[in-house]
């Protein structure tokens, strides 16, 4: 273990006085890379070590699980050795209410084996509300109550400011009865249910009061309104707060957040102490000359003085390119020649950018790893199978219900599924006793009762085989049984696809997990939060250059940084109109460049395809603000009079295209990409999966068990017990644990998700 002192020492006067101050509400305002994340691991360090504060009762809050995940790396090693490092809880505000309200939520009426619905699992659910709908119309109201629910609001409320009509009330009162009625809860209930319980059950939040003594929450001026008011309500009159943040960094306000959350910290706790850190640790004065020089023409914004001790560094390039090949090729040329892969990342606005990246790094042999692209999970053949999985665990939920009921076809089409649901009243909203009901009343086509009769007959056997522990196998049997491995193992032939080897990934993860329907529960509610959890590989621990976007970037460092598709329409976004788009914009461009340790590069194409157009657009704006003698300018800059857009090797059309673009007074011709400019955040990790690593995997000391009898523990799914006997099978320690709510289960130590407490 890394020594406390040590630790301290390695901190300036600032950073110190942020770690050791431990009594009042505290706010660390900060700019980039002036060691805010630090801060926080250093104070959980010396919470623990010097203050004695058990792990336990610390809650850590960042923003994504790649910032939770790496936060978890860092504590670990600098308190290595301590067997209950495990136990601090570091989480996003996300997997916090999960956490939560498996534990509690049946207070408030929620069955503790609730799925969280994804984005398409609610555009879904909403379109069985109103089935005269397309999805396409139903997708912008989606994402409106979400908006509204990121902000706290429901359908009660009054939604003035987010200007809409009685139809829309309409559609999310609709929307959240039936998420009520089917059991399950969406992303923004895990805040809002959460503040819920709180608000209602006072001896819940007394608990939650006692249990945690320092809540500590990174990124904070990205956190909504939701967040910020469930925040509040953690927090009790003997609660240690810490926030830290950069209001020049707040880039999620599409999804509600609010920066206002920062800046009012004073006056929401005010006996309050802020800390300002000025000092940049993380990257050269020219790099951080040209961050400086763009983020100080935002004018609702703190004024900060961020400086560097770091050496000057070569200065950061602009290359004007003719397009995304170019661009790509430049980066590739780049990065061959020192081949330092794992230190370089290409930086993008939009997800649709990476293709031209992937194709050129495949063809010149460059290893890489995308961030948060096509993922796993996002697959239909992984979502066919875990929507198979989440119907056993909660056979109210119509919507992987109707995902699955007539896929692969079995002859219940739509009418055939509207005449199922009928029974919906009759059956208590069971879609299992629906289907018997269906199969034996008139109704169905014979065909369709076929079908029904098959499907009910698996379902009751799956139950079966999961109440019998047969976690594994049940799983299997559903996929086979159904018909989709088959359905895919010919789609793998046609198409030289590897679906099925997905579908095996799948099963294998499910392994690793206790073999019960608690198992399948903890497996299902990681996946829907983390959906790296399937992945074979952390993309982190690849060698590659890392393709990622830019609003994933917060919080992360690398030695080079590319920043790609400097163009306006791109970068700042089509439908960036207001002066608070633009600041918003222009926060995001400043995250990006305060990712660089020592190189950054700018590119800017004159052309670009995305999704199959092409368009012409401006250099960025932002690119106007760099004093030009802070950069080493390669290429032609479009529109110049030393050459036009001064490209050779364009087709003669191309050309002439551009210079009518160039003439004309708007500013782009076919500007093609994000419809809405706003940035497709994805879920995700790297592609292809094969062997799993679980989240939580104790390592035993020589000779010593990992869960002693007697041992006190704390399960998600079952709350606090204690081990009651051990046992060794084979190789691996067994221990069985009763719970305090009366229920006894087996675990394998080593993977068990237990904290001890
Ligand atoms: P961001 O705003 O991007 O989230 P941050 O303020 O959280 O950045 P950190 O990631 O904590 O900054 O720190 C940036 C880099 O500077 C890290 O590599 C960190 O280890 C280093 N660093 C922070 N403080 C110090 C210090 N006092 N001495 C040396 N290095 C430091
Ligand atoms: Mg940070």
């Amino acid at each position: 273990m890394a020594e406390l002192q040590e630790l301290m020492d390695q901190l300036n006067e600032a950073q110190r006085e942020a770690v050791l101050e431990n009594s009042h509400p505290l706010l660390v305002l900060a700019g980039a890379g002036s060691g805010k994340t630090r801060v926080i691991t250093t104070k959980i360090a010396y919470a623990i070590e010097q203050l004695g504060i058990p792990p336990y009762k610390i809650l850590a809050v960042t923003f994504t699980n790649k910032a939770a995940n790496e936060m978890k790396e860092r504590v670990g090693e600098m308190l290595e050795g301590r067997s209950d490092v495990n136990d601090c809880n570091i989480r996003t505000f996300h997997s916090f209410g999960a956490w939560f309200l498996r534990r509690f939520g049946s207070e408030i009426g929620l069955d503790s084996n609730f799925t969280i619905y994804d984005d398409n699992d609610s555009l879904s659910l909403l379109a069985s509300c109103f089935p005269n709908y397309k999805k396409r119309e139903l997708d912008p109201i989606m994402r409106k109550i979400s908006y509204a629910k990121d902000r706290g609001l429901t359908y009660t409320d009054n939604l003035q400011s987010l200007k809409v009509d009685s139809t829309f009330k309409r559609m999310f009162e609709a929307y959240e009865r039936k998420l009520h009625q089917v059991g399950n809860v969406d992303f923004a209930d895990l805040i809002g249910r959460s503040i819920e319980l709180l608000e209602t059950k006072s001896e819940i939040q007394q608990w939650v009061h006692r249990r945690f003594s320092m809540i500590l929450v990174d990124e904070y001026q990205d956190s909504n309104a939701a967040q910020f008011k469930l925040l509040h309500r953690l927090v009790g009159p003997s609660t240690f707060i810490c926030v830290v943040g950069d209001d020049d960094q707040s880039i999620y306000r599409f999804r509600g957040a609010e920066v206002q959350n920062i800046l009012s910290f004073p006056d929401q706790y005010p006996m309050a102490r802020t800390v300002k850190l000025e000092q940049n640790y993380r990257s050269t004065q020219n790099i951080l000359e040209i961050a400086n020089s763009v983020i100080k023409n935002n004018k609702g914004r703190h004024e900060k003085q961020l400086w560097t001790a770091n050496r000057k560094g070569g200065k950061p390039h602009l290359s004007y390119v003719q397009d995304e090949q170019d661009e790509a090729l430049r980066i590739a040329t780049i990065v061959k020649k020192d081949r330092r892969f794992n230190e370089s990342a290409i930086l993008y606005r939009t997800n649709a950018q990476s293709v031209a990246f992937e194709t050129m790094f495949k063809r010149a042999g460059i290893p890489y790893k995308v961030v948060g692209a096509l993922q796993f999970y996002e697959r239909e053949e992984v979502k066919d199978a875990l929507a198979l999985l989440f119907l056993l665990t909660n056979t109210k939920d119509e919507v992987n219900f109707k995902r699955m009921i007539n896929k692969p076809a079995r002859g219940i089409g739509p009418g055939s599924q509207d005449t199922i649901l009928a029974y919906g009243p009759e059956a208590n909203g069971d879609l299992l006793a629906m289907l018997r009901l269906a199969t034996e009343k008139n109704g169905l086509s014979n065909k369709a009762r076929e079908g029904a009769k098959h499907f009910l007959r698996m379902y009751e056997h799956a139950q079966k085989m999961l109440q019998e522990g047969e976690l594994v196998d049940c799983a299997y049997f559903l996929i086979r049984e159904s018909g989709l491995l088959d359905y895919y193992r010919k789609l793998d032939q046609q198409n030289t696809t590897a679906k099925v080897e997905n579908l095996e990934a799948l099963v294998n993860a499910l392994s690793s997990y206790e073999s019960s329907l608690e198992g399948l529960l903890l497996f299902l509610e990681q996946l829907s939060l983390d959906p790296t959890t399937l992945g074979q590989e952390d993309p982190r621990d690849k060698d590659g250059v890392t393709l990622i976007t830019m609003h994933n970037t917060k919080g992360l460092e690398f030695d080079r940084v590319f920043v790609a598709g400097l163009e306006d329409e791109l970068f700042p976004g089509r439908s960036v109109e207001s002066d608070e788009d633009i600041e918003e914009e222009r926060r995001i461009f400043y995250v990006a460049v305060t990712r660089a340790r020592e190189e950054l590069y700018l590119l800017s194409a004159s052309a670009r395809k995305i999704w199959g157009k092409t368009s012409y657009n401006h250099p960025s704006r932002f690119l106007d603000e760099i004093d030009p003698s802070l950069l080493t300018v390669q290429g032609i800059r479009p529109g110049t009079d030393s050459g036009g857009f001064g490209y050779q090797g364009l087709s003669s059309l191309q050309e002439k295209r551009k210079r009518h673009d160039a003439a004309s007074p708007s500013r782009s011709s076919s500007s093609s990409w994000g419809a809405s400019g706003a940035p497709i955040i994805q879920k995700g990790f790297g592609s292809k999966a094969k062997t799993f690593t679980m989240k939580t995997v104790h390592e035993a000391k020589e000779g010593e068990p990992l869960f002693p009898v007697g041992q006190r523990v704390y399960s998600d799914s079952y709350g606090e017990g204690e081990v009651i006997t051990l046992r060794m099978s084979g190789d691996r320690e067994v221990i069985e644990v009763r719970f305090f709510n009366g229920k006894k289960t087996t675990f394998i130590s080593k993977f068990a998700q237990l904290e001890k407490i």
